[in-house]
């Protein structure tokens, strides 16, 4: 009956999927404070530097604004933390978008 009537989130899935996944809440990085359960781009791998790079050309091209954009990732290992895009026309101020 417990199962019923219950919202199935994505927690639901990993303990189905691995009944040892522990409910304390998503694993952090040490470094980084990132879900590790979580695929993330890793600028230290080729692979996904082309991503990160293919990601930003486009956004330059489709945000004539926004003057350039830094992948911003973990000095330690690497994990892709967020972009932060500087943007042109107001005066210095910076915006974020993920
Ligand atoms: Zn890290």
């Amino acid at each position: 009956m417990a199962k019923y009537n219950k919202p199935l989130n994505r927690d639901y899935f990993k303990k189905r999927d691995n009944p040892k996944w522990d409910k304390e809440g998503p694993r952090l990085t040490k470094c980084c404070e990132q879900d590790t359960d979580q695929e993330m781009l890793n600028v230290k791998k080729k692979k996904d530097w082309e991503l990160i790079e293919d990601y930003i050309e486009k956004k330059l091209r489709e945000y004539s604004s926004t003057e350039s954009i830094t992948p911003v990732s973990c000095k330690t290992c690497g994990r892709l933390v967020k972009y932060q895009s500087k943007i042109e026309d107001s005066k210095g101020k910076r915006g974020w978008f993920k």
